[in-house]
């Protein structure tokens, strides 16, 4: 595995500081949690260390392992091993979830997994996930619920294996079926060659995802860091009393 290193990492969007200065490094086989009250800069961090071009990074690092991951293409920051769960909004006609996912598999591997083996492959994570072969022939998106385009996601992060996946649980939340789909896929990878950042702005998630660093992110900055119990206390307490500490007013 290979460490994401994060160093002072300054996010613009049309011009406005969103990010201060983000330190953060995960080491392989760790899990993050990064909690938040809404308007922090949780999902601007997400979508900064993927590369989308609305996010502008003004000062700051992002390595992954000896890779300068701010110097690649979307496309190639994927290649190298990052993944970004986001609900793709868009339906695609005439496109399935399997075409779709063969896709992105033989694209983010730089060569063709042959259909013998990519059926192969996608039987066995959908079985995983305890999902209906008939998902696989289904047009992408199309009339899909919440819970199913999540599945799709996780589906995909299965299939693509990545070295560090950043997990967004949108404010909206997911019922509690489609919670423990992401849990499981996340919890079937884990290991010393995979590293992950699951974006919170709620507990609920990490009672199935055990995170072994809990960092809050607050007004565009990591303001403290701790093991599982601090996710407990937020819970507990909310967010007002980490402000207080800091001395920002609400
Ligand atoms: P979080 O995910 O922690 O709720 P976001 O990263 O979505 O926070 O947002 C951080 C800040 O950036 C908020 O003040 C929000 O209003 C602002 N923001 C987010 N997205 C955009 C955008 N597309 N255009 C302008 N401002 C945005
Ligand atoms: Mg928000
Ligand atoms: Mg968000």
């Amino acid at each position: 595995g290979v460490p994401l290193t994060v160093r002072n990492l300054h996010v613009s969007i049309d011009d406005k500081e969103i990010l201060k200065g983000v330190d953060l490094e995960v080491k392989p086989g760790e899990i993050h949690a990064i909690m938040g009250p809404n308007g922090a800069g949780k999902t601007t961090l997400g979508f900064a260390l993927m590369g989308h071009p609305r996010y502008e990074v003004t000062e700051g690092t992002v390595m992954l392992g000896d890779q300068n991951v701010l110097e690649m293409e979307v496309s190639d920051r994927a290649k190298a091993g990052l993944f970004l769960a986001f609900q793709y909004p868009f339906e695609v006609s005439g496109v399935t979830v399997a075409n779709f996912l063969h896709q992105a598999v033989n694209a983010v591997r730089g060569e063709e997994i042959s259909v013998w083996d990519f059926q192969e492959k996608l039987a066995e994570k959908m079985e995983l996930l305890e999902m209906d072969e008939s998902f696989a022939g289904r047009y992408l998106n199309e009339g899909f619920s919440g819970g199913e385009k999540k599945r799709n996601e996780m589906l995909q992060m299965l299939l693509l294996e990545p070295k560090i996946a950043i997990l967004d649980e949108t404010d909206s939340g997911l019922d509690i079926d489609a919670l423990k789909v992401v849990a499981k896929a996340v919890n079937s990878l884990r290991g010393p060659n995979f590293g992950a950042i699951v974006i919170t702005h709620y507990h609920r998630i990490l009672d199935h995802i055990k995170p072994d660093v809990v960092h809050v992110l607050m007004d565009g900055r990591i303001v403290k860091t701790g093991g599982p119990e601090l996710a407990l206390e937020i819970e507990k307490k909310g967010y007002d009393w980490i402000k207080a500490e800091l001395g920002l007013a609400d």
